[in-house]
């Protein structure tokens, strides 16, 4: 059994024009402690959706949430929420939230925001917590003197490592990391990414990597989901699904980004996200997508697997579906950022 199996996850929230569905039956795994799993989409996909509902951070309007969450063989779904906050949450599984290095309270030295867990908790005495405090941040490659510090005495990738201490200090054994490059710049990014490496492979740490960057995935994720429409359109080992997408939408994602030789120019991809009140009928993808055909807007494609491990929800890989009409838009892109 997979460390961690996430099967059929559904987050809903209510609102006045009808359920919005940010989760639809999102399904996958973390093989084994210390693998990273990249969760790619664009901005309304359900990525950040998918991460409180694995936390049970739920908002007051969630309208329905369902599916099952096995956690080195615990039910996660079977759990109160008095026993998901107090044995689970930060401890097992914690959370770096999207924009973390601009929530931290101004008022109060570093330190203090990162133990803070740690004396809620009241196992650990002040003294013991600040000494593991310490170990974390020079964990996360900042000199001790940081807990010191207040917010604003730090940069941006300081403080964004600070966020990545706070979510270690309860040693999880799985950490959901939500873009946590994207307010930095480039350089800064790499630093960040660098240390998330390192934290991997040193610690065993295993993660949940959100961000609309699927190359940037690719660097540091054993496996690959991708999202659409708030549904998981293709999964894989990261090295194949970059090398060789299946799925229309994964091609697109990847055929945009710049590629280093610069012999083919970046396409985008024409249309916007779904609504996800109303979605399209059939598959969510088929307004956008240049490989459509009749069934794809008449019914919802199911996941299929396709060689070993790769799952793709989309009709053209239907046993019953006849090859691709050799003179429609190629299936294949470019391989990407030069990585023939
Ligand atoms: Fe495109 Fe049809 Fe596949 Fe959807 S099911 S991705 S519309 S080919």
């Amino acid at each position: 059994m997979a460390f961690l199996d996430v099967r059929g996850l559904r987050l809903y929230y209510g609102t006045p024009r009808g359920d919005v569905r940010a989760v639809d039956g999102v399904s996958f795994a973390i093989e084994k402690p210390g693998e990273a799993v990249g969760v790619v989409g664009e901005s309304g996909s359900g990525k950040t959706s998918l991460a409180l509902a694995l936390m049970r951070l739920l908002p007051a309007n969630v309208s329905d949430s369902g599916g099952s969450v096995m956690l080195d063989g615990e039910d996660m779904t079977a759990l109160t929420d008095d026993d998901f906050r107090s044995r689970i949450r930060a401890r097992s599984i914690a959370m770096v939230a999207q924009g973390a290095m601009n929530s931290l309270n101004p008022v109060l030295r570093v330190g203090g925001q990162i133990v803070e867990r740690l004396l809620a908790d009241g196992a650990v005495p002040k003294d013991e917590a600040m000494e593991r405090a310490a170990g974390i941040v020079e964990l996360v490659g900042l000199p001790r003197e940081v807990l010191d510090r207040y917010p604003h005495e730090l940069s941006g990738g300081m403080k964004q490592r600070v966020g990545i201490a706070t979510a270690l200090v309860m040693s999880p054994r799985i950490v959901i990391l939500d873009e946590p490059t994207s307010a930095l710049d480039v350089s800064v990014q790499a630093q960040v990414m660098n240390l998330l490496k390192r934290l991997k492979a040193e610690q065993s740490l295993g993660m949940i990597f959100i961000t609309h960057d699927i190359a940037l995935a690719s660097d540091l994720c054993d496996r690959i989901v991708v999202a659409y429409g708030g549904e998981h359109v293709e999964s894989g080992v990261a090295d194949e699904v970059i090398l060789d997408p299946k799925h229309p939408y994964t091609q697109k994602l990847l055929a945009s980004i710049p590629r280093m030789d610069g012999v083919d120019k970046p396409e985008f991809l024409e249309g916007s996200p779904p609504d996800l009140v109303e979605p399209p009928t059939g598959c969510r993808f088929h307004p956008r997508c240049p490989h459509a055909f009749d069934r794809c807007s008449k019914e919802s494609p199911p996941s299929f697997t396709v060689g070993e491990s790769r799952t793709v929800r989309c009709w053209l890989y239907a046993p019953d579906t006849p090859p691709e009409d050799p003179t429609s838009a190629p299936l294949k892109p470019p391989s990407p950022c030069g990585r023939d």
